[in-house]
């Protein structure tokens, strides 16, 4: 699974002949996560940091990034075990192995960040980051100004009190009895955003994240992606 043999490796960033690498290898001028390697076959993956006299072996997999609108009905794990489809299925013309930064639930739609940039997906991913993420919720119920303040100091979920929200009614169906909230969190705790909501009397009825960081669903129809641009994964680091 994105294993490859050490020589092969060597061999494909041009600096020796197949042959010429293993020789590279047991003469033990090759090293791999700083360790001198000498065994011929040795398996790396992407994410091994391989040198040849010190020097290391750059870009070994070309790091993409994509914006994907998730549509309902899909897992953000990449092996379900109950075979449902994954996120990763709709990426349909990325050869990389990339993962999901965070998740968004089964039936949440919205903008989910996509990458095999590993570093970068766990600075994300850090709680230090902070990084915003805006929801719209139609929840049950004529929602209150009194009912949603609490969100706003923090309500208690699973013991722990969650950070201070940025929470407002967008509007009201008065026919159907529901509303429409928008939400702001940084934090990324399981199912947060319905448990919030639950929490003061306004069960989730649908769920999309409108932004992740700066990045919105703008031209995206659930289901669609777009790479990101140059300028918007500097302004991610
Ligand atoms: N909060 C939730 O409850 N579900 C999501 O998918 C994302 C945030």
């Amino acid at each position: 699974e994105g294993k490859e043999r050490l020589q092969k490796v060597i061999a494909q960033a041009g600096l020796a002949s197949r042959r010429g690498a293993e020789e590279l290898i047991t003469t033990g001028r090759v090293e791999v996560n700083q360790e001198t390697v000498r065994t011929l076959g040795t398996k790396v993956g992407p994410h091994d940091h391989v040198s040849v006299d010190g020097v290391p072996i750059e870009g070994r997999e070309k790091l993409v990034y994509y914006l994907l609108n998730k549509p309902r009905g899909v897992v953000t794990t990449n092996h379900d075990e109950k075979n449902r489809h994954t996120v990763v299925d709709l990426l349909s013309d990325v050869s990389q192995r990339v993962y999901s930064v965070g998740r968004l639930d089964y039936d949440t739609t919205g903008a989910l960040l996509l990458t095999n940039d590993g570093t970068l997906a766990n600075e994300l991913m850090h709680p230090k980051k902070r990084v915003n993420k805006a929801y719209l919720a139609k929840v049950k119920g004529l929602a209150s100004e009194e009912q949603i303040q609490p969100l706003r100091q923090g309500v208690v979920i699973d013991g722990r009190k969650t950070a201070p929200a940025k929470v407002a009614i967008s509007r009201w169906d008065h026919t159907k009895n529901t509303s429409m909230i928008t939400i702001t969190i940084h934090e990324g705790r399981n199912h947060q955003v319905k448990e919030m909501l639950a929490k003061v009397g306004l069960p989730v009825i649908k769920l999309t994240r409108q932004r992740y960081a700066f990045l919105d669903l703008v031209g995206l129809q659930p289901g669609e992606y777009r790479p990101l641009k140059h300028d918007e994964i500097k302004r991610l680091k």
